[in-house]
């Protein structure tokens, strides 16, 4: 699942592609995706004739701003957006279709069929599901310390399980979960509340350093999100831990391990990242 870095480049790769552009017909060929409103005949009448002013990112969402509506995307497991030529053939799986004035479309394609799309009015997508309750922005000046202290520091729930709440601070998933743990040498397992004011302070920098650099790769690399086919792809960040299971730490040379934390897959080097209660892990069986 594409976390923040991913969806931020999809964005800045989409503003590049078709800020500006005119919507002249949409059709959806999978009713499901739309979430809002009920009915997508309504869906494809609103677009019509709107003019695609930013695309906008909260947490792991894209914002399409319209005239006078919100386009809420959320890409989930396998979405991916893509400009083509009106008169290309569709790709199998492709499931909204945005046609513009000047000929181009941009294409929703999602083998999974797991993304969304809600459209809003103008000025109410922010208050309501579901981006109404999502929490911090990590890359925003007001993830200070302080804030993530605030909304972390006393909590008696294992760290990563409540990084991964996206009501706490949105847009980290299970890679950059593990990457930041790594980089700030906190066991996973570790109740939020056990950590010092230190450890508190080398996480949020980790986040915001792990998050920012994973975006510069990203932008840096803009050009080869687009394929032959037109289609915007996941850039695959250089990763210290996530997937390393196995392999020597690039800190310590002492190997990394994979268990099992709050359901997911978790990677962690015993020694750069000490718990006394990680002997007790479950082991993964991959
Ligand atoms: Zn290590």
């Amino acid at each position: 699942m594409p976390e923040l870095p991913e969806v931020e480049t999809v964005k800045r790769t989409l503003n590049a592609l078709v800020a500006g552009k005119t919507i002249e017909q949409v059709q959806v060929k999978l009713a499901r995706i739309i979430q809002k409103p009920d009915d997508i005949r309504r869906f494809e009448v609103l677009l019509q004739g709107q003019t695609i002013r930013s695309i906008e990112r909260r947490g792991k969402f894209l914002r399409f701003i319209l005239d006078d509506y919100v386009l809420v995307s959320h890409l989930r497991m396998e979405g991916r957006y893509g400009l083509y030529d009106a008169a290309d053939p569709a790709e199998l799986h492709t499931h909204v279709f945005f046609r513009f004035t000047d000929g181009k479309e941009l294409r929703y394609k999602d083998v999974r069929q797991f993304g969304t799309m809600h459209l809003f009015p103008q000025g109410e997508d922010l208050r309501a599901k579901p981006l109404g309750k999502l929490g911090l922005e990590p890359l925003d000046d007001d993830f200070t310390l302080e804030a993530f202290t605030a909304i972390i520091g006393g909590r008696k729930t294992k760290i990563k399980p409540l990084l991964l709440n996206q009501e706490y601070v949105v847009g980290i998933g299970n890679i950059y979960v593990d990457e930041s743990l790594f980089l700030a040498g906190i066991h996973p397992e570790r109740e939020a509340s056990s950590l010092s004011s230190d450890e508190l302070e080398r996480l949020h920098e980790a986040i915001v350093r792990t998050l920012r650099d994973s975006v510069e790769v990203g932008g840096s690399s803009i050009k080869s999100y687009v394929n032959g086919q037109g289609e915007i792809g996941l850039f695959q960040h250089q990763l210290a831990i996530y997937g390393r299971q196995s392999q020597p730490c690039r800190t310590c040379g002492g190997e990394i391990v994979k268990t099992v934390v709050g359901g997911r897959g978790t990677h962690t080097c015993p020694v750069c990242q000490p718990f006394p209660g990680a002997a007790t892990a479950k082991k993964s069986r991959r």
